[in-house]
């Protein structure tokens, strides 16, 4: 999915800075770059800073327009060091993340980042549907523009595997374990209430608070179903003993 994500870098003045976002890029797991008129195509400066991920420089294409970069995106970000740019929905790197990962399974989404010197042109801004801007220090905000496509890219990858994560943690494909319906985890506290009763280990003129304490247990336990039936064939073992 993250390498679905396009990746667009405008008018780039150093081919080096080309190379770190290339390698930026890759160790997030993107892999997708568009150059729209560089200044410089990428060369050998390029080529040193992207270090193991010269593949992205290989495969990246060139385009004159952003126009042309984004014609077949249904969702583009447009990043900016300034804040509130134009009156344009603004979004930070976390919300930014989360609304591209809702959408790439579906639309391709194109991230774009300006030039060096001056970042976006407002016409440039305007081909986008919402802002991203990293909330750095207001007295000096605007970071390399590789490091601005690692912030982004590093946000992108911390949710796309927290989702894995959750994916893996909650699915329903056969491995969420067979837990006791309410009445089986009932029956089985009366089982125990009663052998306990019956041992003589509570006595019933006084119960105390054992039951509440050996139900607290068990519940943060959480046993599984099978767990329950071990318990109750002890509980049946002991009854069988005591005749
Ligand atoms: N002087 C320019 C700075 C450009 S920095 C300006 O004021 O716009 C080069 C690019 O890095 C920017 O166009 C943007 O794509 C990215 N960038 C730098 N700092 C950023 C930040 N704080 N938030 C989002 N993008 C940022």
């Amino acid at each position: 999915m993250l390498d679905s994500i396009r990746i667009v870098l405008v008018n780039t003045s150093h081919t080096g800075n080309i190379g770190s976002v290339a390698r930026a890029m890759k160790t997030m797991g993107l892999s997708e770059l568009t150059l729209v008129d560089p200044v410089n195509a990428p060369d050998s400066h390029a080529s040193a800073l992207a270090a193991g991920a010269t593949d992205i420089l290989a495969n990246a294409s060139t385009v004159d327009t952003l126009q042309e970069a984004v014609a077949d995106c249904e969702l583009v970000l447009a990043t900016s060091a300034r804040n509130r740019t134009l009156d344009w929905p603004l979004l930070g790197p976390r919300d930014a993340a989360a609304k591209v990962l809702a959408e790439a399974p579906k639309h391709k989404v194109a991230l774009v980042f300006g030039r060096e010197n001056n970042g976006l042109t407002n016409e440039e801004l305007q081909l986008s549907q919402y802002h991203l801007h990293i909330p750095t220090n207001p007295d000096y905000g605007s970071l390399n523009l590789a490091m601005a496509v690692q912030t982004v890219c590093y946000e992108l990858r911390m949710q796309f595997l927290e989702a894995e994560e959750n994916a893996q943690r909650y699915s329903h494909s056969g491995e969420v374990a067979d837990y006791p319906r309410g009445e089986q985890l009932e029956q089985f506290y009366q089982h125990l209430e009663q052998t306990l009763y019956d041992t003589g280990f509570i006595v019933k003129q006084h119960p105390g608070q054992v039951m509440t304490k050996l139900r607290r247990l068990f519940n943060r336990a959480r046993p599984e179903e099978s767990e329950i039936n071990i318990l109750r064939g002890i509980l049946a073992s002991i009854g069988k003993d005591r005749g």
